[in-house]
């Protein structure tokens, strides 16, 4: 089917989408002026509508403009036919086969979500395989761990998946049930496009942390959260090695605070946070716990002991884990429990 683009122009006005947004619009001439939302603008207001022509324009850092679909194209970060749909609220195209749509993130613009938006983003989630023992073998020696149960553990709880991203081999941190945050880094720990080692998909919930759809199939373990792909795969390779019964949970960007919706479902849980030995981290120990204690959480953190690392790090050097996560040795069979259905 075709979609008729002058239509849908004809019938969403700019001033409307933007003050259905919440955007504050000041009249001025004959159009409109205000913060401009593409920039996280602070102070004045570059964004002008011209109400007659349906154009809008950010005269500021975007030095950019155009009409209502690309308004939202900008404001959502999708596409056109996309764009399109967002404005009709309803679907108008349909999916190519194989891809798999994701629900829509709430906008978390400017300030918090800042860091993951400058990266390239996936279209959608990649074709995703469980991979087999050469993968999980694959992704341990990347992360420079000493055996793979680790990775075979978070393969089976549905937390790592392997694709192909850009053409290149890639291995992806998520939920698999209920993905709303799918992290994917290279195999050859290459960057993408030059710029990041992590990518983010389109749509994802930047503050969503991965791995909670496992904690919640055992209310009574401890959940163990850490910032990172490293430190998550890290956590998992503790885990099978019994050096924790918790069960990894991660979030991506140490200055993201936790979902609300997330913080909900984390209410009352036992969370040991694991706490990367810098400023950074330090910070993300603070936000999180706040939050967390907040919702009842019962929380206690370990820092890694050696200054500028973290648990990847302190890992892969062979140092003690017991230094981190105490001297019991859990039952490894407990974790086992965890498997997808
Ligand atoms: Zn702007």
């Amino acid at each position: 089917m075709s979609i008729d683009w002058e239509d849908i122009k004809a019938r969403h006005r700019i001033e409307d989408v933007m003050e259905g947004r919440g955007f504050k619009l000041r009249r001025s001439g004959t159009g409109f002026l205000c913060k401009c939302p593409l920039h996280g603008e602070q102070k004045g207001e570059s964004f002008s509508i011209d109400t007659k022509k349906q154009l809008w324009k950010c005269f500021g850092k975007c030095q950019c403009g155009g009409d209502v679909i690309k308004l939202v194209m900008e404001l959502e970060e999708v596409g056109a036919v996309e764009a399109a749909e967002i404005l009709e609220g309803r679907r108008l195209m349909d999916d190519p086969p194989g891809t798999q749509r994701i629900p829509r993130a709430p906008r978390e613009r400017p300030q918090a979500a800042a860091e993951i938006l400058c990266m390239r983003e996936l279209p959608h989630i990649p074709k995703l395989y469980a991979g087999e023992v050469r993968h999980w073998k694959a992704l341990a020696e990347l992360r420079k761990l000493p055996h793979h149960a680790g990775v075979d553990l978070a393969v089976r709880n549905g937390v790592v998946r392997f694709c192909l991203a850009y053409e290149k081999p890639a291995w992806a941190v998520l939920d698999v049930t209920e993905p709303c945050n799918v992290q994917v880094r290279r195999m050859d720990g290459g960057l993408w496009f030059e710029r990041a080692k992590v990518m983010g998909i389109k749509h994802n919930w930047a503050r969503w942390p991965v791995g909670l759809t496992v904690a919640m199939r055992s209310p009574q373990a401890e959940i163990v959260l850490v910032e990172g792909t490293g430190d998550f795969i890290a956590a998992y390779h503790a885990a099978a090695d019994g050096h924790t019964g918790g069960i990894p949970v991660a979030m991506f960007g140490a200055s993201n605070p936790i979902h609300d919706g997330a913080l909900v479902l984390m209410e009352g849980r036992k969370v040991h946070i694991i706490e990367q030995h810098d400023e950074a981290g330090a910070l993300a120990t603070e936000r999180w716990r706040e939050q967390l204690v907040e919702v009842g959480c019962d929380v206690r953190v370990s820092k890694v002991p050696t200054e500028g690392q973290d648990l990847n790090d302190h890992l892969s050097a062979g140092r003690d884990m017991g230094a981190i996560f105490g001297q019991e040795t859990t039952n490894t069979n407990q974790q086992r429990q965890h498997h997808e259905p």
